[in-house]
């Protein structure tokens, strides 16, 4: 039978890590075992799911490059794939779930349900519903019916015994019934819940495999139940582990960007994105670093992903975004920087751009970066940077130092970085300064930093003419 998984967000927000994760790692089991990979949208609970965020999710699963074989956008035999399209499916499988015995109609209230809730906890035990609508007779179920009274179905959990799971990543696991609760399948609203509709789904999609977050493995006994209740074949389980942030804690907000797109709108590559999350809970051996998802297609197995929580480290993710950042030909990074640089300036010398990208491909980790290192070559007036006159030396040979770079620039025709280092070098010489001082101005009244690209490089490239003007500005207000 051929492998068939699946990645089901819920359209609630945007992507995170941990679904990018969870969808990569189906995406990889699918196509190393020649399987089909499927995308179905959770968005039942109508108040929360979003159009919107529907379609995020769907443009970052792509920029990923984790394509789908079918789902909401691409037909297959087993759709509709979004959850409020497949309430016909729903209906049938609970009408068969009621004649089998095995979900009841419950009429308790909101407020009796609060009333249980409360007393648990103040006798300090986990809060299970107490079965009072379990056992009604017929004619009080008929009765409360005509009444017009909106039930909620709940599924009747064996009271007795356990259910096993037997995760590919964590092993067995033992869930006692006495510790489930008879939990709604199907809300007084007529909308079923995710545990009734995602194992419907599963088992009417024919999924294989559920590899999912392990926040959900206690949802995996209850789906079992409705699984054998109905006669349907289980699918295999595994539960990947959390992501946590460096303070050992859930990963969110507080640690930084979660959302895939913030990724991607400061300039992460897909590349380097798709490398990370296959690492954050699995590893080929102890040595490799680097994976395309070519790469990861043949390499990638279950068998090697950890059971125990992954950390997230943010500047191992910039160090490999570097690294792909200088794997890209100059052309390529110049179509994925100028967008920063469109936003930034009305209009700029895309052909200067080009020739800077050089002095910039080994510094900068994420694309957005770019601008800073770089701004200083479109401006019409450059600002210098707050606290950095102060940091160079203010004392007489800084205006000494800047009137004779002017003055050996001027002479200057051949306006190369070479021949510039050369000249500049033997002002220093004849002058007896310090070249880190002498540098240091220049840089300054060049770029208005104190950190730039190469020096002699950048002085070339923004031209003799500008270079002069600066020199003479910055002498004039500075100096
Ligand atoms: N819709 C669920 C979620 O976004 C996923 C459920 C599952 O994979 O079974 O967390």
């Amino acid at each position: 039978m051929s492998v068939r998984v699946r990645f089901a967000p819920s359209p609630t927000g945007h992507l995170h890590l941990g679904g990018a994760r969870t969808a990569l790692y189906n995406f990889l089991f699918a196509r190393q075992n020649q399987g089909q990979f499927i995308l179905r949208i959770e968005d039942t609970d109508s108040s929360r799911s979003t159009e919107i965020a529907i379609r995020s999710i769907i443009e970052d699963l792509y920029w990923l490059g984790l394509k789908w074989d079918e789902g909401p956008d691409v037909k297959g035999e087993f759709g509709p794939y979004r959850q409020t399209q497949r309430l016909f499916i729903y209906q049938q499988y609970l009408k068969r779930l009621m004649e089998k015995g095995y979900a009841y109609y419950c009429f308790c209230t909101s407020e009796e349900l609060q009333a249980q809730r409360e007393e648990a906890k103040r006798k300090k035990i986990t809060f299970r519903y107490n079965r009072r609508c379990r056992n009604l007779p017929f004619e009080e179920v008929e009765k409360k019916l005509e009444r017009s009274l909106r039930p909620s179905v709940r599924f009747a959990m064996p009271t007795s015994g356990e259910t096993v799971v037997n995760d590919l990543i964590r092993g067995k696991i033992v869930f006692k019934h006495a510790e489930l609760d008879d939990f709604i399948i199907f809300r007084s609203d007529g909308t079923p819940t995710y545990n009734f509709a995602a194992t419907i789904d599963d088992a009417t999609m024919k999924i294989t495999h559920v590899i999912r977050g392990d926040d959900h493995l206690s949802n995996t006994p209850k789906q079992i139940n409705i699984y054998r209740a109905l006669g349907l074949k289980e699918p295999e389980f595994a539960h990947l582990s959390m992501i946590l942030g460096p303070d050992r804690k859930p990963l969110s907000k507080r640690h930084g960007d979660t959302a895939i797109s913030e990724y991607r709108r400061k300039g992460f590559l897909p590349q380097a994105m798709v490398n990370y999350l296959a690492l954050l809970g699995w590893s080929y051996d102890d040595k490799t670093t680097f994976f395309s998802l070519e790469d990861l297609i043949k390499f990638f197995s279950l068998n090697r992903v950890s059971k125990n929580p992954a950390i997230f480290d943010f500047q191992k993710l910039k160090w490999l975004n570097g690294y792909y950042i200088r794997q890209l030909k100059n052309s390529d990074l110049l179509a994925l920087i100028e967008p920063y640089f469109r936003e930034k300036f009305l209009s700029f010398d895309r052909e200067k751009l080009m020739k800077a990208i050089p002095l910039i491909k080994d510094r900068i980790t994420v694309l957005s970066e770019s601008v800073a290192w770089l701004d200083w070559l479109f401006v019409k007036e450059i600002q210098v940077e707050t606290g950095s006159k102060e940091k160079i030396k203010k004392d007489n040979s800084l205006s000494l130092i800047l009137n004779a770079a002017y003055q050996s620039l001027s002479q200057l025709d051949d306006f190369k970085a070479e021949k510039i280092q050369n000249v500049l070098r033997e002002k220093v010489a004849e002058l007896q300064v310090k070249p880190k001082i002498f540098f240091q101005a220049l840089r300054l009244a060049v770029t208005g930093k104190l950190v730039s690209p190469p020096l002699f490089e950048s002085i070339e490239l923004l031209g003799k003419e500008e270079t002069l003007n600066r020199l003479k500005s910055f002498i004039k207000y500075f100096a």
